[in-house]
């Protein structure tokens, strides 16, 4: 159990490395971590292999009778890597694929399905001890979040980042495209109607174009430490 009842929300930007950075703050302090994007390609997912999604079109009264069966969660494997779950079967793979960044806005636009997945975060984050990354966390799904971060990077960072990742998990991809779906999503993202990505009034910017991950975990520590007296879990 945490010992901690906090509630972090980091929003941002695609592939600023906000569930990487969440991640490792969830490990170090104790939290639960909840990836918010996770969820969203997983209703994608469904969407597509259920032809609900075709052609850039939603096709939101034939999916919503099923949203409240599709069973998303979230479980470490052996070697503590949280894998996302759709019934019974890891997606964790599946959802990180190009052709799910490609609807993924398009499906996360709808409002029923903001408010599912709104739902299942309000849940698992209702006793804090949690911290959770997306794009209206800290706008939308906890407003009174005790902590909040925006976080940024140039894009040409942010697209060699993705491009990487993408090739570590073995999908060819070109560095345009790549840069070119970051771009569309971060605009549909910013432009929709339902709770755009946006940053909050009291959120901390977080701009990691040029930091290691060792420097923002030492500016996180500073933070966590001096306004919350929390220190990472001795091991
Ligand atoms: O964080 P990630 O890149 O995995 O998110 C995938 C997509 O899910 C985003 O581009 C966005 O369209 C959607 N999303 C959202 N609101 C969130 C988290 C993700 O709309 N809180």
């Amino acid at each position: 159990m945490p010992e901690t009842s906090i509630i972090i929300a980091i929003d941002g930007y695609s592939s600023t490395g906000k569930s990487s950075f969440a991640k490792k703050i969830a490990s170090a302090y104790g939290l639960l971590y909840l990836d918010s994007g996770a969820l969203y390609r997983a209703v994608t997912l469904f969407a597509m292999e259920n032809r609900f999604v075709q052609n850039g079109v939603l096709d939101i009264s034939g999916m919503a009778p099923f949203l409240g069966d599709l069973n998303i969660h979230f479980q470490h494997n052996s070697v503590g890597q949280i894998q996302t779950y759709m019934g019974g079967r890891n997606i964790e793979a599946d959802i990180r694929t190009m052709a799910v960044a490609a609807n993924v806005s398009i499906v996360a636009v709808d409002p029923i399905v903001r408010n599912y997945v709104n739902g299942l975060l309000r849940s698992y984050g209702q006793k804090g001890g949690v911290i959770m990354d997306g794009r209206d966390i800290g706008t939308t799904v906890f407003p009174h979040a005790q902590l909040k971060l925006f976080m940024t990077a140039d894009s040409m960072v942010r697209g060699q980042r993705r491009a990487d990742e993408l090739r570590a998990g073995g999908e060819q991809c070109d560095l345009q495209e790549v840069l070119q779906n970051l771009q569309e999503r971060d605009y549909i993202d910013s432009h929709r109607e339902v709770s755009p990505l946006a940053q909050a009034p009291d959120a901390i910017v977080l701009d990691n174009s040029h930091m290691t991950f060792q420097q923002q975990m030492e500016w996180i520590g500073g933070i966590l430490k001096e306004k919350f007296g929390l220190e990472p879990l001795k091991r």
